[in-house]
């Protein structure tokens, strides 16, 4: 794949396994929040679903469509943020943003995102970065509805 041509190669077979079997893709019957969201300049579409009590998401679904980056950081993200509470949540989002922006991370921060380091070579491509971040946008506005 020639847009992850840069990648060290074991964070390649780590996107490219997220991408041919996304995680958490079963929709929830009737869930509390969900939020799609679509990135024009790639069209990459990706749709969030959340239930939760007391303050933890007890259920997420993920789903979407399009380039392996936007599909690969969907499905790490549900898998990083399920049974997770909204506070946790919201602390590995800004900690993926900080690290596609190519801020320096804390090690706290670098072990809140686990799998999802695999995506640090995308900063080198501003483009792409949208298809990292459509994912984590979703997620965001659903946790602020929940929270409302
Ligand atoms: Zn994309």
């Amino acid at each position: 794949m020639q847009d992850l041509g840069d990648l060290d190669s074991l964070y390649r077979e780590l996107i490219l396994d997220h991408h041919r079997s996304p995680r958490n893709t079963e929709p929830l019957i009737s869930p509390d929040v969900e939020v799609d969201a679509v990135n024009p300049f790639c069209g990459d579409e990706v749709k969030v679903q959340l239930k939760t009590s007391g303050g933890t998401l007890n259920g997420i679904s993920v789903t979407g469509r399009g380039c392996s980056i936007s599909q690969s950081s969907a499905s790490m993200m549900g898998e990083l943020v399920k049974g997770r509470s909204v506070e946790d949540a919201m602390r590995a989002r800004r900690a993926f943003q900080a690290l596609m922006k190519g801020e320096a991370l804390t090690e706290d921060q670098l072990a809140d995102l686990g799998d999802l380091e695999a995506l640090q070579g995308v900063k080198r491509y501003p483009v792409r970065i949208k298809c990292a971040l459509l994912a984590w946008s979703a997620l965001e506005d659903a946790l602020k509805r929940v929270r409302a």
